[in-house]
């Protein structure tokens, strides 16, 4: 299911075998939320800038449409018309930054939708069952995700209680998997490792979690609060504990600085807003650094964003004409700074494969992160 191509340090290359097909690692995945990238990106543009695969929110998709909703309509995939692999969260991120009031018990988490205030209870059968419902190819387990700035004595039961809820994330994806009304009765389940900015802690739950032999890893946790040279640290500490067969995936990471950093520690899997925020935000990622189109300076100039990129932007459109609709707050300025954003990222995922699978992945990193700064 999993095969390393390429080695280069401890950056490596990988296919992975999906059910919806086959993703080529490292890969960053794309974000949308509720089934849809926030700035008007369907899913056809996403074929188009060569999306490997598209992450949605259960919890999200839980309050609205509802996940009965969804599983009516055939699943995620054919609501949203798209047929490669979608990762699912599992709702418990969300859980605990965004919804108002909520209580933890060992059963799960009892917490108002920030939709309309109602009372939600969800735990690791619930979120099973959502992704399931959702039939997306990837689901991840239901863990704690606690402020990367609390203290061991918080982390260490937290984290014990969240192996506990992943032994019941597996037990109940295996009894989903087995019906006979699933919609992706091959549904795959990554573990999530957890422990704050504490290595020990982090390295004994990656050892405990390995043990349940799942499709995959994630690291949760980081880049909530901590410094960069922290979470580098616990890349470097954690990293060789996870299973080397299986891919690994750093959760809502990052800038790109911070993916080839990643990569260069053995991560394969990332996903992360910037590219659609500072999108709608009017900022662009290019070759020579970032750029803000709605600085005066980009008034008359008629380059594409990016001189180097091929996307569907900038094979037509200039910096001119979309600060234009920036400042005018028409809708397709946003629309096309989004669908070059997640364009570079693809295409930096891209020249990272061919740098690994071509042995001069550091060369490459180099080289990159000078253009990065501009
Ligand atoms: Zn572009």
């Amino acid at each position: 299911m999993y095969e390393v191509i390429a080695r280069d340090g401890r950056a490596k290359s990988a296919r992975f075998r999906t059910v919806h097909g086959v993703i080529e690692t490292p890969v960053f995945m794309n974000v949308g939320t509720i089934g849809a990238i926030k700035g008007a990106v369907s899913t056809e543009d996403l074929e188009n800038i060569d999306t490997q695969v598209l992450l949605c929110n259960t919890y999200h998709l839980h309050v609205r449409p509802g996940d009965e909703i969804v599983r009516k309509l055939g699943g995620l995939h054919k609501m949203v018309v798209w047929d490669k692999p979608i990762l699912t969260d599992s709702g418990g991120f969300q859980v605990f930054s965004l919804a108002g009031l909520r209580k933890i018990k060992e059963e799960g988490v009892t917490f108002q939708s920030h939709i309309d205030g109602h009372r939600i209870f969800m735990g690791p059968e619930e979120s099973m069952r959502i992704q399931s419902n959702l039939g997306s190819t990837i689901a991840m387990a239901f863990d704690e995700c606690p402020d990367s700035t609390l203290g061991r004595d918080y982390i260490k039961p937290s984290v014990e209680r969240t192996t506990r809820w992943l032994v019941r994330c597996k037990e109940e994806m295996d009894r989903l998997n087995s019906l006979p009304d699933t919609i992706n009765p091959k549904q795959m389940l990554f573990g999530i490792n957890q422990g704050g900015v504490f290595s020990d802690i982090r390295i004994e739950h990656a050892k405990e979690i390995a043990k349940l032999d799942l499709d995959g890893y994630a690291i949760g946790g980081l880049a909530v609060g901590e410094t960069h040279d922290e979470m580098y640290r616990v890349l470097d500490d954690v990293v060789p504990h996870l299973p080397a067969d299986k891919p690994t995936y750093l959760m809502g990471v990052g800038t790109p600085a911070n993916i080839l950093e990643a990569v260069d520690r053995g991560v394969d899997f990332f996903d992360c807003v910037y590219p659609t925020r500072n999108g709608r935000h009017g900022h662009a990622y290019t070759n020579q650094g970032k750029l803000n189109l709605m600085n005066a300076k980009f008034e008359l100039d008629e380059r594409p964003l990016d001189e180097t990129c091929n996307c569907p932007t900038c094979r037509r459109y200039t910096r001119a004409y979309i600060r234009h609709l920036l400042k005018a707050k028409e809708m397709l300025g946003m629309r096309l700074l989004v669908l070059h954003n997640l364009a570079f990222y693809n295409n930096m995922m891209t020249e990272i494969r061919e740098a690994i699978r071509s042995g001069n992945f550091k060369e490459y990193k180099e080289d990159k992160l000078n253009k990065l700064q501009g």
